[in-house]
C-alpha cells in the first residue's frame, strides 16, 4: 500500500506516523498518509519564507503564471489519473470527480493567465508628488481545506495565492489528502520551485491547528466548518493576520408560479444531490410558491424517487458519504424529521449490493418544512432537500434570509423587476437567476455573508485577497 510522505522545501519527508485514507464506497483503506505535526508544520512554513526570499520571491510575474498554466496542462493531462483517484478517496460519481479535475485545472490556466495582470495605482495629489500603489504578496499563506472538494478548493486558493507570489503551505483534510498530494507532484514536474508549495497532510488538531496559530504564517484560507472556522480566526487574531472563511450554508432556491418550471426542475435536484449533498453552496432549501407548491413538488418527488445511490465507479446520481460520522450526522437529522412528523415526501434507493462497509444513505426529500425547524435552518451536508411553502414575494424574501448563513441563493422567475429586487435583497454573496452555480463559475468571485464566512474566493477579486497594497509616496518637488 502507498505510504504518502509530506512536501517540504520541494523534497518528500517520511513521517514518523502515518494515518489510513479510506475509500468511502467500501471501506477499504487505499493509502496511508503521513500525520504531520506541529515540528512539520513549522519546518513547512521556514521552507516557504526561504522560497520567498530565494528562487521563487525573485521569479517575474509572467514565469509565476507559465509555471501555473503548466500545472494546469499537467493536470488535464493526468486527469484520468486523478479522476479515479478523487472518486475512491471522496465517494464522488466518477463523472463528478472528472468534473472537479477539469475545474481544478481550470483555476491555474485562470490565475496562470492573471499573474501578470494585477497592476497598481498611481494617485493624483499634492503638486510635488508623486504616489503610486504595489500589490504585494502577504507572504506565507496557510491552507486549510476540507474534503468534499479537494481539488477545487486547493485550485481555488493555491492557484490565487501563487499568482501573486506567495508561498504555500497546505494542510489537506485527512478524509481526503490523495488528489492534493499528487497535484502537489505536477506542480514540481512543472517546475515550480521548492517551498513554493509544501503539503503537511495530517490531523486538524493537530497539523491544521499548528498551521492556523503559526506566527510565521501572514495570511490563512480555510474552508469548512463553523466551529473551525471561528477557531481559525481566533487563532488568526492572536498573530493579526487576515483571514478568508468559507464556511457553508443553508442556501435557499425559490421557485415562482411565474417560473419556466422545466428548466428549475434539473437544477433544483441537482444543487442537492451533487456530491451527495455535501456541498457547502449546496441548494438544500426548496421555497415554493404556494400556487404552485403542490403541482411542483410532486415532479421534485417524482425526480427523487429515480434517483440512485451506489459506489463512485458505478457513477450512479449519487455516491456514498464521505465517513460513518458524516452517514450518522444525515440520519440523525432524518430521524428528527420522522420524530417531528415531518412529510417524507419522497425518498432515492441504494443499490441493493453496495458493500456493506460503505456509507450510503438515501436522497430524501421532505416538506413543507417549518422555516425555524433544524431541517430549515441547520447544514446537514447530505443529499436531503427541505421544501417549504412561501406565499409571495415578501414572504419568500424573509423566510431566504432567515437562517444564520448567507453562502448562495437561486431565484426562478420569469419576471424582470422580481429578478432584480430579490437579487439586491437576498443576504447572500452569490445570486444566480434562472440557474444555479453557473456550472461552478471560476471566473465568479465566491463566498458568504454572515455565518458563512467572509473574504472571496475565485475570480480575479481572489487576486486581491491574496495581496496587501502598499502605497509609495515620492516627494520630488
Ligand atoms: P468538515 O466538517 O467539512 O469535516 P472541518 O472544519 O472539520 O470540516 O475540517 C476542514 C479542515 O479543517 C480539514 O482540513 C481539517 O483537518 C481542518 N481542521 C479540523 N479541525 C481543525 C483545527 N482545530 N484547527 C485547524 N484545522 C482544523
Amino acid at each position: 500500500m502507498t505510504e504518502h510522505g509530506l512536501l517540504i522545501g520541494g523534497e518528500w519527508e517520511h513521517a514518523a506516523e502515518t494515518i489510513p485514507t479510506i475509500d468511502p464506497s467500501d471501506g477499504t483503506v487505499i493509502a496511508r498518509l503521513a500525520r504531520g505535526t506541529a515540528a512539520d508544520v513549522d519546518r513547512a512554513v521556514t521552507a516557504a519564507e526561504a522560497a520567498l526570499s530565494g528562487a521563487w520571491g525573485a521569479l517575474p510575474a509572467f514565469e509565476r503564471g507559465r509555471i501555473l498554466t503548466r500545472i494546469g496542462a499537467l493536470i488535464l493531462e493526468h486527469q484520468d489519473a486523478l479522476t479515479r483517484i478523487e472518486a475512491a478517496d471522496v465517494g464522488k460519481p466518477l463523472r463528478q470527480a472528472r468534473a472537479d479535475v477539469i475545474a481544478c485545472a481550470r483555476y491555474f490556466e485562470f490565475y496562470g493567465g492573471a499573474a501578470d495582470k494585477v497592476m497598481g495605482d498611481t494617485i493624483p495629489f499634492l503638486d510635488g508628488y508623486t504616489v503610486l500603489t504595489l500589490r504585494e504578496p502577504h507572504g506565507v499563506t496557510g491552507h486549510i481545506i476540507p474534503w468534499n472538494y479537494p481539488l477545487q478548493i486547493l485550485g481555488r486558493s493555491v492557484a490565487a495565492a501563487l499568482a501573486m507570489g506567495n508561498a504555500c503551505v497546505l494542510k489537506p483534510a485527512e478524509d481526503a489528502s490523495l488528489s492534493a498530494l499528487m497535484v502537489a507532484r505536477l506542480a514540481i514536474e512543472a517546475g515550480l520551485p521548492p517551498g513554493a508549495l509544501n503539503v503537511v497532510t495530517g490531523l486538524g488538531e493537530e497539523a491544521g491547528a499548528a498551521l492556523a496559530r503559526h506566527p510565521g504564517v501572514n495570511h490563512l484560507s480555510f474552508t469548512g466548518s463553523v466551529e473551525v472556522g471561528r477557531l481559525i480566526q481566533a487563532a488568526a487574531a492572536l498573530n493579526t493576520i487576515p483571514v478568508t472563511l468559507e464556511l457553508g450554508g443553508k442556501s435557499p432556491q425559490l421557485v415562482f408560479a411565474d417560473a419556466d418550471l422545466d428548466a428549475a426542475l434539473p437544477f433544483v435536484v441537482n444543487a442537492v444531490i451533487q456530491n451527495a449533498g455535501q456541498t457547502c453552496s449546496a441548494g438544500s432549501r426548496l421555497l415554493v410558491e404556494d400556487a404552485i407548491y403542490d403541482t411542483f413538488l410532486a415532479r421534485v418527488a417524482e425526480r427523487f424517487r429515480a434517483l440512485r445511490a451506489g459506489p463512485a465507479s458505478r457513477d450512479l446520481d449519487l455516491g456514498p458519504v464521505v465517513n460513518a460520522g458524516q452517514r450518522e450526522r444525515v440520519e440523525r437529522f432524518l430521524a428528527l424529521a420522522r420524530k417531528d412528523g415531518l412529510p417524507i415526501l419522497a425518498e432515492g434507493t441504494i443499490e441493493a449490493d453496495v458493500p456493506s462497509e460503505g456509507h450510503y444513505v438515501r436522497p430524501t426529500l421532505i416538506g413543507d418544512v417549518p422555516p425555524d425547524h433544524p431541517l430549515a435552518q441547520e447544514e446537514v451536508f447530505g443529499p436531503v432537500l427541505s421544501a417549504i411553502r412561501v406565499r409571495d414575494e415578501e414572504h419568500a424574501l424573509e423566510v431566504a434570509n432567515g437562517t444564520p448563513y448567507g453562502l448562495v441563493a437561486g431565484i426562478w422567475t420569469r419576471d424582470g423587476g422580481r429578478q432584480f429586487r430579490l437579487a439586491r435583497r437576498l443576504k447572500a454573496g452569490q445570486v444566480f437567476i434562472n440557474n444555479y452555480g453557473a456550472a461552478g463559475g471560476v471566473e465568479l468571485p465566491f463566498g458568504g455573508v454572515k455565518a458563512s464566512g467572509h473574504g472571496r474566493e475565485k475570480g480575479f477579486e481572489a487576486l486581491l485577497g491574496f495581496s496587501t497594497t502598499k502605497t509609495v509616496a515620492l516627494r520630488h518637488g
